[in-house]
């Protein structure tokens, strides 16, 4: 090996030592992923990028990157902020390329996740360079760029057929701030869809340019700032115009300047915009660890939603008697976790679901009765109204004299239940599972009031909204069209709290919810 090292170095004491530090690093630094992140929206992500950061020990991100993402990853993972975002920070990139030299040496899988595409005027190709020749692995996961979705979500299709056969994304800024040494003479000529980036500050520079190269000063021009979030605005004007109607409207960065007639199909395919509940930022605060089946719905929507993680559930872990199980007549569900803990109990207790031959199943809404069907029970019971009150008003009309009843429940839930059957009946509660509080330092609503609305699935979640805003009712939240609950139980709740104007699902599920929202979000 020492002819082979010789062969390729010379016998260069120096270079043979480069040489060794390389193939040690090689063997025992972990490996850096350069991963796009997106442009915004966290759900443009590539399901690639999304698995490496749910692996990675170590993630050192931008500004750009859509927070919420940060959230995928591991709960020991190391998260680094390195928000530089000017581009002429050219000490800041050393010191962030030698930080995710350092962290390899530290860490198995380290993540670099950077604002839309990688390689887009992210320095990605400096990183990468600067990992090469410290002899680092490193892999690429490229991201979806703002210079093109960006456009996108704002209705603007990159090229079309008879309008615009290429596109030029160009940055406006060279590495002295001056503008950038553009070709506006080709530009003007041709027919393709121009994108700038990093370009607010040069616009007028831009389209005085165009136009004294040549180009119609009523082609038309659109800046885009904040694509695919919830803040995104679009602004449009003929070229000569668009200076003025940015400055007007206030435009900030990052932005996207786009000039070209395929601006003119906006009006068609501004999907994005165009969703009813596009521009609100919403609230859900949640329990389980996935994301909420409301926030998935609101989102679709066009809504930009926090998740405010308030509870985590604990198992009981339980065990059933074989006996005692096979005599009983109703099981009662009231949620999905509730059907989750009960066949959790049931398989430890070494059953299956032969044991339940005997037993009938109410269960409280449509969402628990799937979830019961999933594994593999049909409910022989599904009140009208998915309500507490409608469950305990249908079981009444069931349940005969000696009945053995048993009613799964969380630790901390209320005994109403108990109260309206539980002298019809032989009733037991079996507590399954606990809705533990799972506040912790950062869960203070940070300026509640650049919330749209709020959404309540249930009164535990309540209390704990009220904990997280210190007791205090924020004055922007008692207006009607802000907060909304999925049903009486969670209204009540709020109501003594001292919430004013409630919205009220008129069906107790997400669609219910989701409904009033539409109707009377503001
Ligand atoms: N790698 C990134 C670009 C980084 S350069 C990508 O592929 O998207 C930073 C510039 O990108 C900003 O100045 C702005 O012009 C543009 N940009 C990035 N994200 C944006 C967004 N969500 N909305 C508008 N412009 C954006």
């Amino acid at each position: 090996t020492k002819a082979a090292y010789a062969s390729v170095t010379g016998d260069d004491p120096k270079l043979l030592a480069e040489q060794a530090v390389r193939k040690i690093r090689e063997k025992l630094a972990g490996k850096v992923t350069l991963v796009g992140a997106g442009p915004g929206d966290p759900g443009l992500i590539t399901v690639k990028g999304l698995a490496a950061l749910k692996e990675a020990d170590c993630v050192i991100y931008d500004r750009l990157a859509a927070p919420g993402l940060l959230e995928a990853t591991r709960e020991d993972c190391e998260k680094i902020y390195v928000g530089k975002e000017n581009h002429h920070h050219t000490l800041r990139q050393e010191e962030i390329n030698e930080l995710l030299v350092r962290k390899a040496m530290e860490a198995d899988r380290v993540v670099r996740l950077k604002g839309g595409d990688v390689y887009v005027f992210g320095r990605g190709g400096e990183e990468g360079l600067y990992l090469y020749e410290r002899g680092i692995s490193f892999d690429v996961i490229p991201g979806i760029s703002s210079s093109m979705a960006g456009l996108a979500y704002a209705g603007i299709p990159i090229t079309h057929r008879g309008i615009a056969t290429g596109f030029h994304v160009v940055t406006a800024h060279n590495r002295k701030d001056e503008l950038a040494d553009i070709d506006f003479m080709a530009m003007a000529r041709g027919t393709d869809t121009l994108v700038f980036l990093m370009g607010l500050g040069k616009l007028p520079e831009i389209a005085e340019r165009l136009i004294e190269a040549g180009m119609p000063s009523d082609t038309p021009a659109a800046v885009i700032e904040k694509a695919t979030t919830s803040a995104q605005r679009t602004v449009t004007a003929a070229l000569s115009e668009i200076t003025d109607k940015t400055r007007e409207a206030g435009i900030g960065s990052p932005a996207l300047i786009v000039v070209g007639k395929v601006i003119g199909l906006r009006e068609r395919l501004n999907f994005f915009e165009n969703k009813p509940l596009f521009g609100k930022k919403l609230l859900v605060p949640k329990i389980g660890e996935q994301t909420s089946g409301l926030t998935e719905a609101l989102t679709e929507k066009g809504a930009e939603v926090d998740e405010l993680q308030v509870g985590r559930i604990e198992y009981a872990d339980r065990t059933f008697d074989k006996e005692k199980l096979e005599r009983v007549n109703w099981i009662v569900l009231t949620s999905k976790n509730g059907v989750e803990a009960f066949f959790r109990d049931l398989f430890a207790s070494g059953l299956d679901v032969r044991s339940l031959a005997g037993a009938r199943f109410a269960v409280i809404g449509a969402r628990t009765a799937d979830y019961l069907y999933q594994h593999g029970v049909k409910a022989d019971l599904v009140p009208e109204k998915f309500t507490g009150k409608a469950l305990a008003e249908a079981l009444k009309n069931v349940l005969k004299q000696k009945a053995l009843v048993w009613y799964i429940k969380a630790g901390n839930a209320d005994s109403s239940l108990k109260e309206a059957v539980g002298g019809l009946c032989h009733f037991e509660e079996i507590v399954a599972y606990e809705n533990m509080d799972a506040l912790g330092e950062d869960s203070r609503i940070e300026a509640p009031e650049r919330y749209d609305g709020v959404f309540l699935t249930c009164a535990s979640s309540a209390d704990r909204l009220m904990e997280a805003l210190d007791g205090r009712i924020p004055e922007a939240w008692q207006k009607p069209g802000k907060i909304f609950s999925i049903g009486p139980k969670c209204g009540e709740c709020l109501r003594k709290y001292g919430f004013e104007a409630i919205e009220e699902a008129s069906e107790s599920t997400y669609a219910g919810l989701l409904e009033v929202a539409l109707h009377r979000i503001r």
